[in-house]
């Protein structure tokens, strides 16, 4: 977009991740002129994918459970139909060296699971405790109720367990699940986490989608004005609305546009964005980042009884956090008869990590998912790695309090929004609805 255009659009978006690009096609669908700025060479952000060899490789998420009612909702709006289809739960935690298997449909899963050898009796039966106070907080925690939750918010999970539960069920349950969800040592999470990850396993299980998860943001991108390779520098207010600089390949751009969605992590609002009030500017800058590394494995030949996920005790003391059958979730990602499945360390190993080659982590890796899966590195056709190192907001007990503070004080009324994972719980469906909810405050803001 050259700087002096007299063709300027409405609005800028800035990041062509799925919170960027709700907010854009929902702006676009009000009859707004939309233009993205993604810094990135391709769109998606964490919900991107490669490919390689005939293999398709996620670099971030993978999973979208059927309680991801945004994502479904915009697939469909956007022309996509419903391209998904349930799949069996499908969930291994690792206890003692054997991979015990949690089966069934919805929360169930999580109670006729124990029927397996994963607990012990006593620790079985008291898991009627958990299903009570779950029905209890799901009552008391309506779906992106940041004022409840903010109040809720007030006890660790592992406090909870030892009051409510015992350490087995922490260790070897509710530890390897959320580990799982957030991709982060659980041990100074809110209970808060826990009750609204039970509520979303409520929701639905696992959906199978066609090609990589890219899939919806490609999709959005054919209907939008994408620009990749640009890079903002800076937004801010002026007396007719937004001015934003920005840089790519051919030099220095301005815009000036009645109005602006700022869909990066907090990190990058903080830096681009001098005029974010003081408030929301401690606030986001009160939240700390936590990385992620996730090696993406193409195998030669598919797996045989590898559950759709295994959730990895910290106890394993690893640094593996969770394994996903990546090729389970979308069928059409590996040529007959191979697969994709993917590790994803968390934790400690991070920042050990971070000054090695990644050929010497990924022959490291290699070891963790073969004490796993065994025989896993047999099949190895070949492995890429992905660093994440501003992966999620890191969960902590007053969390939720902060996010409620924030969100009080972002105004509907100003012409620069923001959007992402950062205002709630991350995931894809939560960067979608924040993308909704900008686009709704900003469409108003516009119209009046
Ligand atoms: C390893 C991993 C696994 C995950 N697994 C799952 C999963 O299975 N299921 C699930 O639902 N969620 C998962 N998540 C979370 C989910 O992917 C994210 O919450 C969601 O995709 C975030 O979307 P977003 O648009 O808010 O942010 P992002 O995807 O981070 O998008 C922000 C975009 O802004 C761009 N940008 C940043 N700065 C600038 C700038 N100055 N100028 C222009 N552009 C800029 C970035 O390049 C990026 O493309 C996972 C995350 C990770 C890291």
């Amino acid at each position: 977009m050259p700087p002096a255009r007299r063709d300027a659009p409405d609005v800028v978006v800035v990041g062509g991740g799925i919170a960027g690009l709700t907010a854009a096609f929902r702006l676009q669908q009000q009859g707004r002129t939309v233009t993205v700025l993604e810094a990135a060479d391709a769109v998606g952000g964490m919900m991107r994918s490669t490919r390689r060899d005939g293999f398709v490789l996620n670099r971030a998420a993978t999973l979208l459970p059927g309680g991801h009612a945004a994502v479904i909702r915009l697939c469909a709006d956007a022309g996509l139909g419903n391209p998904f289809r349930p799949l069996p739960l499908s969930v291994g935690i690792p206890r003692d060296g054997r991979v015990r298997s949690l089966g069934g449909e919805g929360l169930g899963a999580v109670v006729e699971g124990v029927g397996t050898d994963l607990l012990s009796l006593r620790s079985k039966l008291l898991l009627g405790r958990l299903l009570v106070d779950m029905r209890r907080w799901t009552r008391r925690l309506g779906h992106d109720d940041y004022e409840a939750a903010g109040r809720l918010d007030t006890e660790t999970v592992s406090a909870y367990t030892r009051r409510r539960l015992n350490q087995e069920i922490y260790d070897y349950l509710i530890e390897p699940l959320l580990r799982a969800v957030y991709l982060e040592d659980p041990a100074k999470m809110s209970v808060v986490d826990l009750f609204v990850t039970l509520g979303k396993f409520t929701k639905g299980g696992p959906m199978r989608y066609p090609t990589g998860i890219d899939f919806l943001a490609r999709h959005l991108t054919s209907l939008l004005d994408v620009r990749t390779g640009a890079t903002v520098q800076q937004v801010r207010r002026t007396e007719a609305g937004v001015r934003t600089r920005w840089r790519d390949t051919d030099g220095d751009h301005t815009a000036d546009t009645r109005g602006c969605v700022i869909a990066v992590n907090g990190p990058a609002v903080v830096d681009i964005y001098p005029d974010l009030p003081e408030g929301q500017r401690e606030l986001i800058e009160s939240i700390p980042y936590a990385g992620i590394l996730k090696g993406i494995f193409a195998l030669r030949r598919a797996p045989t009884n590898l559950p759709g996920l295994i959730a990895v005790p910290s106890k394993a003391g690893m640094g593996l956090g969770i394994v996903t059958y990546d090729s389970r979730s979308m069928p059409e990602s590996a040529p007959t008869g191979k697969a994709v499945v993917s590790g994803h360390w968390v934790d400690d190993y991070i920042k050990a990590a971070a000054g090695r080659p990644d050929d010497e982590l990924l022959a490291e890796m290699l070891r963790h998912m073969d004490a796993v899966v065994p025989g896993f590195s047999s099949d190895v056709e070949f492995a890429e790695l992905e660093r994440w190192d501003t992966a999620a907001n890191s969960r902590f007990v007053g969390f939720y309090q902060i996010v409620a503070k924030l969100r009080r004080l972002m105004d509907p009324d100003d012409v620069v929004q923001l959007a992402g994972d950062y205002l709630w719980n991350p995931s894809t469906n939560a960067s979608v609805e924040s993308g909704e909810r900008a686009a709704a405050a900003l469409g108003e803001r516009l119209r009046t």
